[in-house]
């Protein structure tokens, strides 16, 4: 037998992630150009201006194996979150931490509990592991933490929740969040992924890092993908306990961020200018694009991100024509088939988008 036969089933069945279609690659194929590209949460003001200069400073010095340890970035970061620099571990994008919580923390057949209609990353870490995974239904678009909590087991490892949840746009408040970790024994880790946590308005958005209860263990993911415009580097950063982190640290490869990814992201920490301008212009492109929406009769679910899901009308066909009118948006797959995710870009994307979808109405591709 040869040994690709000898690839678990559990590996043959994985489904891959697809990702939202590269720009040059939409306008090879339709012929177009200057589209908007709105599918992927990226920053649509770019990067901050300071990353860029930190790097190009430093490009010479590209032959040295980057800091295994990532001192300046956590430090910087430590001292703005107000947490002891050893409670962090960073990845090559939040997507490996997510994958080093799996790896650290799951053994095959171990359970752990996700939400339908949220980040594919959880699913597509726990199936590369044989893991057994629940999957609790969305409630009105949002985390069901009740329902969470009723589907835990003995058996469960570990939990994954999206705070604010892609590609809904919604939050899970502190009083649910609170009576969910009531519920869960110390013998389970609690990954709250806030990707787009910079961007929550709620004054009700919990606060993931408050570590008073000895005996929860929480696991906070954040990226430098999002609102810091650093999606290309590959960085994001981890909030735990020490002792979750120093288990982590022992699957983590020792240069696992490269060192570029680093002077950028220190030097982004920095830029409150550029965080700020970046926040601006979402609330204000949100406010833009949910007047309009309702305007056109076209429903949406209320974000606390950077991006929107709207009710559109059939997912393929919205996105097929939007793609022809030079508007690169997101369909979400299988629990939301009439909707497609769109981010939220600058004046000029947005009306784009607008435009391009009204004359698809008119068209009729409506519910
Ligand atoms: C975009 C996103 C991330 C970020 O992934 P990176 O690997 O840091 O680029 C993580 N979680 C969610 C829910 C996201 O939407």
């Amino acid at each position: 037998m040869s040994i690709v036969e000898k690839v678990p089933d559990y590996i043959r069945r994985i489904v891959p992630y697809v990702p939202g279609k590269p720009i040059d690659e939409v306008e090879r194929e339709y012929g177009i150009q200057g589209s908007a590209k709105l599918a992927s949460n990226e920053n649509s003001l770019g990067p901050s201006p300071k990353a860029v200069a930190a790097l190009r400073d430093r490009l010479e010095e590209l032959h040295l194996y980057p800091d295994g340890g990532c001192f300046h970035l956590r430090n910087a970061l430590a001292a703005g979150l107000g947490v002891e620099p050893k409670r962090l571990i960073f990845g090559n994008g939040s997507n490996e931490l997510i994958e080093l919580a799996v790896r650290t923390f799951l053994r095959p057949g171990d359970e752990a509990l996700i939400s339908q209609g949220s980040f594919v990353a959880y699913g597509l870490a726990l199936d590369a592991m044989g893991a057994a995974v629940r999957k609790v239904p969305l409630k009105d678009y949002g985390y069901d933490l009740e329902a969470m909590a009723r589907a835990l087991t003995p058996r469960t490892r570990l939990v994954f929740l999206a705070n604010p949840n892609n590609p809904t746009g919604t939050i899970y408040r502190r009083p649910e969040w609170e009576e969910f970790l009531e519920r869960v024994g110390p013998e389970v880790l609690v990954v709250a992924d806030e990707a787009y946590f910079e961007y929550a308005t709620d004054p009700d958005y919990p606060d993931s890092l408050d570590d008073r209860r000895e005996d929860r263990t929480v696991l906070t993911i954040r990226t430098f993908s999002k609102v810091y415009g650093l999606a290309g580097l590959r960085v994001g950063y981890g909030i735990a306990p020490t002792e979750v982190v120093a288990m982590m640290n022992q699957v983590r490869e020792p240069f696992n961020v490269n060192a570029a990814a680093q002077w950028a992201a220190a030097a982004a920490v920095e830029d409150a200018e550029h965080l700020r301008r970046s926040l601006d212009l979402n609330r204000e492109g949100l406010a833009f694009l949910t007047e309009r929406l309702t305007a056109l009769g076209v429903q949406w679910v209320p974000s606390q991100a950077n991006f929107i899901l709207v009710r559109a009308g059939r997912a393929g066909h919205v996105f097929e024509e939007l793609l022809r009118r030079g508007v690169i948006v997101r369909p979400v797959g299988p629990e939301f088939p009439d909707h497609v995710r769109v981010t939220v870009g600058t004046p000029d994307e947005n009306r784009k988008f607008l435009d391009g979808l009204s004359q698809i109405l008119e068209g009729g591709a409506a519910v």
